[in-house]
C-alpha cells in the first residue's frame, strides 16, 4: 500500500471561500466522508456535497475518502482541494479504472480489498459523514456503525440527511432500538442533520459513550493460509 500519485486538480470549479471567515475545528483533523459514486437524481444533492466541502475547508479539516471522481465522491474531493484543504483518497486496485474516470485530486492510495480500503480510511479519520448514496455508501455507513458499536474506534458517525434522504433510515434505527435489538447508547452512535454547518457543529459537540467491555483492534492483516500466523499491517485505532 503506498500513494501512486498526487497531482493537482484539473477540473475546473468555481468555489466562493473568501466571504467566509475561517474557524479552525477545535476537534478533527480529518474527516472521511461516505458518499455515491453517483450524484443522484436531484440538484440538492450536489449542492450540499459542496457545502460539506467548503465546510470542511472553512474549519479547517482534510478530507479522506473512497478516491473517485465520479459522482458526489468526485465534487468533495475537488471542493476540499480547490479551497486548499488536505485530500486523500483510498481505492481498492480493482477499481481504479472503474471510480476513477478522471484526474485524481490529492493523495491516492491503493488498497487490495474493500476491507483495508475501510481500514485505512477509519485510521486516517477523527469522524465519518455519510452524504447521500448506494449500497457502498449504506454498507460504509453500517460498519463503522457497528465498529464504533464493538469498540473498535470511539469516532463520531454523522448522516447527512439532504432533503430528507436518510428519514427512513433513521426510522428504521428507531425500530431497531424499540425492538431492542440495541439500546439507547449505540442509537445515539449515529448523528444527523440536514446540514453540512449543522452536522459539523453537532459532531464537535458528540460526546462518546463508552462501549462495554475491552477495547478492541481491527488489524488489517495479510493474507494467509488457515494454520499459519498472520502478520498485522495497520490497527484502525481510536
Ligand atoms: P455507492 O454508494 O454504491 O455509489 O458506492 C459508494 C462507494 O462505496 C464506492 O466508492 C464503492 O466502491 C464503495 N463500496 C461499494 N461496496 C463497498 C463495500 N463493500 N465496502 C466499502 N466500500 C464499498
Amino acid at each position: 500500500m503506498g500513494a501512486i500519485q498526487d497531482q493537482e486538480i484539473v477540473a475546473p470549479m468555481v468555489v466562493h471561500y473568501a466571504e467566509k471567515i475561517m474557524f479552525p475545528s477545535k476537534r478533527f483533523k480529518k474527516i472521511c466522508v461516505f458518499c455515491g459514486s453517483s450524484s443522484g437524481k436531484k440538484g440538492v444533492f450536489s449542492n450540499e456535497a459542496l457545502n460539506l466541502g467548503r465546510e470542511l475547508v472553512n474549519r479547517k479539516i482534510d478530507l479522506v475518502y473512497g478516491g473517485g471522481s465520479i459522482g458526489l465522491m468526485g465534487q468533495v474531493a475537488q471542493t476540499v482541494k480547490a479551497g486548499g484543504g488536505q485530500v486523500c483518497g483510498v481505492i481498492p486496485k480493482a477499481l481504479i479504472g472503474k471510480e476513477l474516470t478522471g484526474n485524481t485530486v490529492g493523495e491516492l492510495i491503493a488498497v487490495p480489498d474493500m476491507h483495508s480500503r475501510k481500514a485505512e480510511m477509519a485510521r486516517q479519520a477523527d469522524a465519518f459523514i455519510a452524504l447521500p448514496g448506494g449500497y457502498g455508501t449504506l454498507e460504509e455507513l453500517v460498519e463503522v456503525i457497528t465498529w464504533n458499536q464493538l469498540g473498535i474506534h470511539r469516532k463520531p458517525v454523522g448522516l447527512l440527511n439532504v432533503d430528507g434522504f436518510y428519514d427512513t433510515l433513521l426510522t428504521f434505527f428507531d425500530k431497531q432500538m424499540e425492538e431492542e435489538f440495541f439500546d439507547s447508547s449505540s442509537r445515539s452512535i449515529v448523528v444527523s442533520a440536514p446540514t453540512a454547518s449543522e452536522l459539523l457543529d453537532k459532531l464537535e459537540a458528540y460526546t462518546p459513550i463508552l462501549a462495554k467491555g475491552p477495547k478492541l483492534c481491527w488489524e488489517v492483516e495479510r493474507p494467509c493460509k488457515l494454520g499459519h500466523t498472520t502478520t498485522p499491517i495497520a490497527g484502525v485505532g481510536q
